[in-house]
C-alpha cells in the first residue's frame, strides 16, 4: 500500500489550495478528484456566476450610458455570449490550478474510504498521516411534487439561453444573484421566498433594503411564500400571504440550499455525521476518527469557498481565525457582511453603538452614479470593538475586506473614526463616516 503525508479528497477550494501549500512545504500530497479541478466554486458556482454578474453590470451601464454623457446607439444583449465568456474564464483559472498543483500527485477517480485510514481509488489502496475530506455539496432538491421540473444552480449555469418569465424558488444568496443577473438581461423574474424576508442570514435592515432596491429594478418578490408543487406547463403552486395561489413561468430555478456530498465508505470508516447529515468535526476540523479531517461545505459550518480553504489551513495545523469570515451577495448593488447581525449582537447581550453612512453622501459613489446604499457598523459600546458590519452598495464585497482586517487587528471605533486615514475620494470613506456617526442604540 502506498502512503503519503496527506491525502486530500476533493479538488475544490477546500482541497486544491492546501494541497499546493503543503507540497510547496515539501510534504508528499495526493489529491483525488473524480471530476474537474476547481470544485463547485470554479465549475458551477462563484466564478461563472461572477462572470454573468459582470456581464449584467455591463448591460446596466450601457442601458444607462446616456446619464454619463455617453451616447450608445441601439444595443442588443447576448446571454449565450456571456455564458461563453464565463467558460473561457473558468478554463483560464483551471489552468492556473493545474500549474499550482505541479508538485502534488493528482489522481482522477472516485475515492472511497475504508477502515484504518485507508483510501481506495481506481483499485489502488492508499494511506496517509492525515486525510482531508473536502468533497463539497450539491444543490438541495426539496421533496415536493414536480421538483425535477425546475433546474438547480448547476442546470441554470449551463443554460445558453433563458426564456422570458423566470420563477426563482428561494430568496437566498443564489436566488438573488441569479435574479439580479436575469433582470439585467431583460427577463421577468419572480422570487418566491419561504421566510418573511429574503437573505434570512443577513442583517434584516440590509436584506430589506436590498429587496427594495431589486424591486425597483423590476424583480418581483413573494415573501412568506412556500412553494408546494411545480406542474408541467410550467406552473408554480405556492402557499402565500393570501393563501394558495399559482404562478406561470417559462423556467423555474430551485435555489433552496445545498446538501453535503459524502465520499463512499464514510460509515464503514466510522466517521460520524451531525443531526443535519453533515460530517461532525471539532475545532481543528478533525472528524470522530483521529487523523481524518473534513473541511468546507461537507461539514456544514460555513458554505463559502474561502471558508473551506481557511478550514483546510486549520486542518493542516495553522492557527487560522475562523471567527471573522466575510461574505457577500453579488447582486447589483452588492451586499456584504462580516461578524454579527444587530439582532445576534443584542441576543448575545452586547450593549451596542451603531454607526451608519449613506453612499448618497460619498463623493466617489456619486461620481460613479452608484450612490444607492449604506454602511452599518455595529460596535460593542464598552470596548469599542467591531462586532459586525453590513454593507449594501457599490463594491460592498471588496469594502468588507477592510472591516475584516480591522476586526482581526482589534481596531476600536475611536481608532477607525479618528486615527486611521482613508483616501479621498474613495468608497472606503463611508466606513470611517459610519464610525464617526455611531451612537448608542
Ligand atoms: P440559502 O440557504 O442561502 O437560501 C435558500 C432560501 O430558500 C432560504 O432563504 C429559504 O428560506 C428558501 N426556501 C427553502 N425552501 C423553500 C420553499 N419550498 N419555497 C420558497 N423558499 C424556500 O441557499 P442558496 O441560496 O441555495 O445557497 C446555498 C449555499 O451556497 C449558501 O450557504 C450560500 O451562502 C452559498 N453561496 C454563497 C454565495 C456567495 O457567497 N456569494 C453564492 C452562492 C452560494
Amino acid at each position: 500500500m502506498r502512503s503519503a503525508d496527506f491525502i486530500i479528497i476533493g479538488g475544490g477550494p477546500g482541497g486544491y489550495e492546501i494541497a499546493a501549500d503543503l507540497a510547496a512545504d515539501g510534504r508528499k500530497v495526493i489529491l483525488i478528484e473524480r471530476d474537474r479541478l476547481g470544485g463547485t466554486c470554479l465549475n458551477r458556482g462563484c466564478i461563472p456566476t461572477k462572470c454573468l454578474c459582470a456581464s449584467a453590470s455591463a448591460a446596466m451601464t450601457v442601458a444607462d450610458a446616456a446619464s454619463y454623457g455617453v451616447d450608445v446607439p441601439a444595443f442588443t444583449l447576448d446571454y449565450g455570449h456571456a455564458v461563453e465568456r464565463a467558460a473561457a474564464v473558468m478554463d483560464q483559472l483551471r489552468g492556473g490550478i493545474e500549474a499550482m498543483l505541479r508538485d502534488v500527485e493528482v489522481i482522477i477517480g472516485e475515492a472511497s474510504l475504508k477502515p484504518d485510514k485507508v483510501v481506495v481509488v481506481n483499485g489502488e489502496h492508499l494511506t496517509a498521516g492525515r486525510i482531508i475530506i473536502a468533497t463539497g455539496s450539491r444543490p438541495a432538491v426539496p421533496d415536493i411534487p414536480g421538483a425535477s421540473l425546475a433546474v438547480t444552480s448547476d442546470g441554470f449555469l449551463s443554460l445558453t439561453d433563458v426564456p422570458r418569465r423566470v420563477a426563482i424558488i428561494g430568496g437566498g444568496v443564489i436566488g438573488l444573484e441569479f435574479a439580479s443577473i436575469l433582470a439585467a438581461f431583460g427577463r421577468e423574474v419572480t422570487v418566491l421566498e419561504f421566510c418573511k424576508e429574503v437573505l434570512p442570514q443577513f442583517d434584516g435592515e440590509i436584506a430589506k433594503r436590498l429587496r427594495t432596491t431589486l424591486s425597483r429594478r423590476g424583480i418581483k418578490f413573494l415573501t412568506s411564500t412556500r412553494v408546494t408543487a411545480i406542474e408541467k406547463g410550467l406552473r408554480i403552486i405556492y402557499e402565500g400571504k393570501r393563501g394558495n395561489d399559482s404562478l406561470d413561468c417559462d423556467l423555474a430555478v430551485m435555489a433552496v440550499g445545498r446538501r453535503p456530498v459524502m465520499p463512499q465508505g464514510i460509515e464503514a470508516a466510522g466517521i460520524e455525521l451531525d443531526g443535519r447529515g453533515f460530517i461532525k468535526v471539532d475545532e481543528l476540523m478533525e472528524t470522530s476518527v483521529g487523523g481524518i479531517y473534513a473541511v468546507g461545505d461537507v461539514n456544514g459550518l460555513c458554505m463559502l469557498a474561502h471558508a473551506a480553504s481557511a478550514q483546510a489551513r486549520r486542518a493542516s495545523g495553522i492557527d487560522v481565525n475562523l471567527d471573522i469570515i466575510p461574505s457577500a451577495v453579488f447582486t447589483s448593488p452588492e451586499a456584504a457582511m462580516v461578524g454579527m447581525t444587530e439582532d445576534r449582537a443584542r441576543k448575545k447581550g452586547h450593549e451596542l453603538m451603531i454607526g451608519k453612512a449613506s453612499f448618497a453622501a460619498n463623493g466617489k459613489a456619486l461620481a460613479m452614479a452608484e450612490s444607492d446604499g449604506t454602511v452599518k457598523i455595529i460596535f460593542d459600546r464598552e470596548s469599542g470593538l467591531i462586532l459586525g458590519c453590513h454593507i449594501i452598495g457599490p463594491h460592498a464585497a471588496d469594502l468588507i475586506a477592510e472591516v475584516a482586517a480591522l476586526m482581526f487587528g482589534m481596531t476600536t471605533r475611536e481608532e477607525l473614526a479618528e486615527k486611521l486615514v482613508h483616501g479621498h475620494p474613495t468608497l472606503s470613506e463611508a466606513l470611517q463616516d459610519a464610525s464617526r456617526n455611531a451612537r448608542p442604540r
